[in-house]
């Protein structure tokens, strides 16, 4: 038989142009090496930014460098089970996580799925885990409180529903203690709450979780752990997974509570990811882009106008420094991105004063338009006083002979700094925070022991709560401390004080 080579070469091309039709080679790519972490892939010419991949083993991975040949992806899971060669398939999506009521309770990894043992989360609905934050018109400015049940913080640095206040200090000063505390807080306040562990040790998650359970506060709350042991793509990961599961409920117009501890690991992880994808490193080695990394985390903690439903979500991130300096680069970075910060130090911290915030160094600047009446009547002149003490008492060390009116102020601060002190997991109500800033700034325990302040005053609140619920009641409803309330305030806490003395 004669081959007929013309006829052959037609049939090749005509089968190879078939083959094509059936088979989108930008689709499939494969592994060209992969090893921390990253694997590069040839062949997906049309891979997104962002977008996730399928690697064989279940494997998600996340699409992060773009380049002439290859991209750079990050994988989210065992890296070990990939080896050079495998087909990577694109999912032409981004990456997404679980969200909804049915999270409530759980403890999940970084892409939503259960590591309590408790089994299956049934839910429908996901969001994408990174999305352009609500624009300008789409929000409205703080208006109602976020009560943290923290005297210092609800007095000095309070926080409004849709602010995004960080949390800054040096390691052991208590960071973690008051963000707890604020999420044990919201229980009967329709807040549902968040909390994000990312690079701790697993038994510190532990114990945290176990604590949110004995509060009753995992009913409305959600963890999301990306523990030290796991690979620093979940760690980078995590707050976005968290924010998109915020989100949720924060367009069904609800009020969220996410609290980000802490973002100092999260830099340090996305660093490795950037040093490991070849990207130029900038400043102590980050890459150029880590303060867009937190700013287009934190931007999408806000508050939607009513049109948009009203919900919120309120952010608290933490990032802790080394030897008090809030000047290096990632402190500074998150300071100007958030609406304030609440500044912890080892020396207060050591000094018994705890909850260990620097009054001077904290601000809060959107949540004074949503702070009660009632405490601005109590907490208005409450920063500069303590300013005078801490001022007269550095002072004062130099010298022996004090003249009568500046031992009043030592003495007044004093009390003050004890009133503010507060045992943790023992946040309080408004009208428990209004009423020891009042006795206090009225001087009532001015005369009083230093060490019995804190007791003497546990005791007042109880006594005079119990003599007239009234009182407390009201400042709980109306929020206001009224001229006859303030009178009847004043007559109970001078008849308390007498009792004492007798
Ligand atoms: P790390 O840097 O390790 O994350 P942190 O700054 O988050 O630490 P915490 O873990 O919150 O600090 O607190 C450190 C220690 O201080 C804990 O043992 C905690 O129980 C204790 N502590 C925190 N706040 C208070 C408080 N108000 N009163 C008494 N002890 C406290
Ligand atoms: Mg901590």
């Amino acid at each position: 038989m004669k081959i007929n080579t013309g006829e052959i070469s037609a049939l090749i091309k005509q089968q190879i142009k078939d083959y094509k039709h059936k088979f989108d080679s930008n689709d499939v790519g494969t592994v060209v090496s992969v090893g921390d972490g990253i694997a590069i892939v040839y062949g997906l010419d049309q891979a997104m930014l962002g977008e996730l991949l399928l690697f064989p083993n279940d494997i998600y991975g996340l699409v992060m460098n773009l380049e002439r040949e290859n991209v750079g992806a990050v994988l989210l899971g065992d890296a070990n089970l990939i080896k050079e060669g495998d087909v990577v398939k694109r999912s032409k999506t981004v990456m997404r996580v679980p969200t909804g009521e049915a999270m409530l309770g759980r403890v999940v990894n970084a892409l939503g799925q259960p590591i309590d043992g408790l089994g299956e989360i049934e839910t429908k609905s996901s969001r994408p885990i990174d999305v352009i934050a609500p624009g300008v018109m789409e929000r409205k400015s703080v208006n109602t409180p976020l009560e943290t049940g923290t005297t210092m913080i609800d007095a000095i640095t309070p926080i409004g529903r849709g602010q995004r206040e960080l949390i800054i200090g040096d390691r052991q000063t208590g960071k973690t203690a008051i963000a707890v505390d604020a999420i044990i807080n919201q229980k009967g306040k329709n807040v549902l709450c968040i909390y994000v562990a990312i690079g701790q040790k697993n038994s510190t998650v532990a114990q945290i979780v176990a604590k949110l359970k004995e509060h009753d506060a995992m009913e409305y709350s959600i963890v999301v752990a990306a523990t030290a042991s796991e690979p620093a793509p979940m760690l980078y990961v995590a707050p976005y997974a968290a924010c998109a599961m915020a989100e949720e409920f924060m367009h069904q117009g609800k009020d969220v509570l996410i609290v980000y501890d802490d973002l100092s690991k999260h830099a340090v992880a996305y660093r490795a990811l950037s040093l490991l994808l070849k990207r130029s490193p900038g400043r102590e080695a980050y890459p150029g882009d880590v303060f867009y990394l937190h700013s287009r985390l934190l931007e999408r903690a806000c508050k939607l106008s009513d049109e948009n439903g009203g919900g919120s979500i309120t952010a608290l991130p933490i990032v802790e420094t080394q030897a008090g300096d809030i000047s290096a680069y990632i402190p500074t970075n998150v300071i100007s991105i958030t609406d304030g910060q609440i500044f912890l130090t080892t020396d207060l911290f050591n000094a018994g004063f705890r909850p260990a915030i620097d009054s001077g160094l904290s601000v809060s600047r959107v949540g004074g338009n949503a702070q009660t009446k009632a405490m601005k009547q109590v907490a208005k002149s409450l920063k500069i006083e303590l300013a005078n003490f801490q001022e007269m008492k550095s002072f004062s060390q130099f010298g022996s002979d004090l003249d009568k009116a500046t031992l009043q102020v030592l003495k007044h601060g004093e009390v003050l700094m004890r009133v503010l002190t507060q045992r943790q997991y023992e946040p309080k109500s408004m009208e428990h925070e209004v009423f020891d800033l009042f006795a206090a700034h009225h001087g009532y325990f001015d005369n009083v022991e230093y060490n019995k302040v804190r007791s003497l005053m546990d005791q007042a609140y109880v006594d005079i709560k119990g003599r007239a619920p009234e009182i407390f009641k009201q400042i709980e409803e109306e929020k206001v401390i009224s001229d006859a309330n303030e009178k009847k305030l004043k007559e109970l806490l001078e008849d308390f004080m007498k009792g004492q003395a007798n």
